[in-house]
């Protein structure tokens, strides 16, 4: 089962060994650490237990960006709902099937932040959609090794239950088409000097959002490079190359 759990900047050894602890007793195999405090470390050992070797064959990178590279489906955790203002947001439950679906094409994530703020405006610009636990409103953020456990625990109901036949034509566009297609549209929106006249400014990232939304295939990725493109041969007043 292709399917990351990221663990951006962990600060604590003893929660990255119990996180992979957490997902190896629920199948879950493929850790990615970005940027750890420490890694490895003997603490992160011991409370991994038997999921040492797990551990042991994580991918430490040292951006998010490198790190879902290849995914066609990234979804971000949040212990806080205000961050929903931007992203469609889901259970650990709706989102389990959704992860296994897009998993059958490739690559897929889950994102987990730091253990004292969580992750960042510019991590979460990097996922299609974010993951809450239903939690206590009056104290809504679970140790990092819990939140990973919930989340793979779904996943692993979810991996009993009967898939849909049909699978996509067309796959997913990975992370990084997404990006090219992110920096393509900054281009267009200078060259054709777009500016935000309602405020609040960040229309690059904004777009990137509702691109991230979008759950866009690598057909229309294209589609929508192809239309930028020709934007900017317009704009620049050349002839397309
Ligand atoms: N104060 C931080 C809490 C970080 S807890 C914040 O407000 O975001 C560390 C990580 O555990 C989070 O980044 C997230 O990945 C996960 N987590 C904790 N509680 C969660 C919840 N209720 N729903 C989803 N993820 C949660």
């Amino acid at each position: 089962m292709p399917i990351r759990f990221i663990l951006v900047a962990p600060s604590h050894p003893g929660n990255v060994g119990a996180a992979a602890r957490a997902m190896k007793t629920m199948g879950v195999e493929e850790l990615w650490l970005v940027a750890p405090a420490q890694y490895p470390h003997p603490e992160a050992t011991a409370l991994a237990s038997s999921a040492a070797d797990l551990l042991d064959r994580a991918t430490v990178v040292d951006t998010l960006s490198e790190a879902v590279q290849g995914c066609t489906l990234v979804l971000g955790t949040s212990a806080r709902l205000r961050t929903a203002l931007y992203w469609p947001v889901m259970t650990p439950r709706e989102a389990a099937p959704k992860l296994l679906e897009a998993a059958v094409d490739g690559p897929v994530a889950v994102v987990f932040g730091t253990e004292r703020t969580g992750l960042t405006n510019a991590d979460f610009e990097r996922c299609n959609a974010l993951i809450h636990i239903p939690a206590n409103p009056a104290y809504e953020s679970l140790n990092l090794s819990q939140a990973v456990q919930i989340v793979a625990y779904e996943l692993r109901c979810a991996m009993a239950l009967p898939r849909p036949e049909a699978r996509r034509l067309v796959p997913l566009a990975p992370a990084e088409e997404l990006d090219r297609l992110n920096a393509h549209m900054g281009q267009v929106l200078a060259a054709v000097a777009f500016t935000d006249r309602a405020g609040g400014g960040h229309l690059e990232r904004r777009f990137a959002r509702i691109f991230g939304r979008a759950e866009l295939d690598c057909h229309e990725v294209n589609m929508l490079r192809g239309l930028l493109a020709s934007v900017l041969v317009k704009a620049r007043g050349g002839a397309e190359s």
